[in-house]
């Protein structure tokens, strides 16, 4: 189960970052209710079901497919997963 953080203060660049089960947020909770933030929650919860999967892992495995994509963020397999799962309701 993910717990959300909104008004998280990340850098302007990420809408939203996963550690673990904890999903940060960078706008308010009122702005869930939009279409486009709605689709980030989906995209980080994508994250956070891959996390439950690997563990800890996780984020070892993640820096390895940076690496082998060239540090091509959208070829990361684990991204292009939630990519394809954050349109899913
Ligand atoms: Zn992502």
């Amino acid at each position: 189960m993910a717990k959300i953080h909104y008004n998280f203060p990340l850098p302007k660049c990420i809408g939203g970052l996963t550690i673990g089960r904890h999903i940060l947020i960078g706008y308010s909770k009122k702005s869930a209710r939009l279409p486009s933030i709605k689709r980030l929650i989906r995209h980080e919860e994508v994250h956070v079901a891959q996390f439950e999967e690997c563990g800890w892992n996780y984020y070892w495995l993640y820096l390895k497919q940076w690496i082998a994509c060239g540090f091509k963020y959208r070829e990361i397999p684990f991204e292009q997963e939630a990519y394809a799962k954050e349109h899913e309701q």
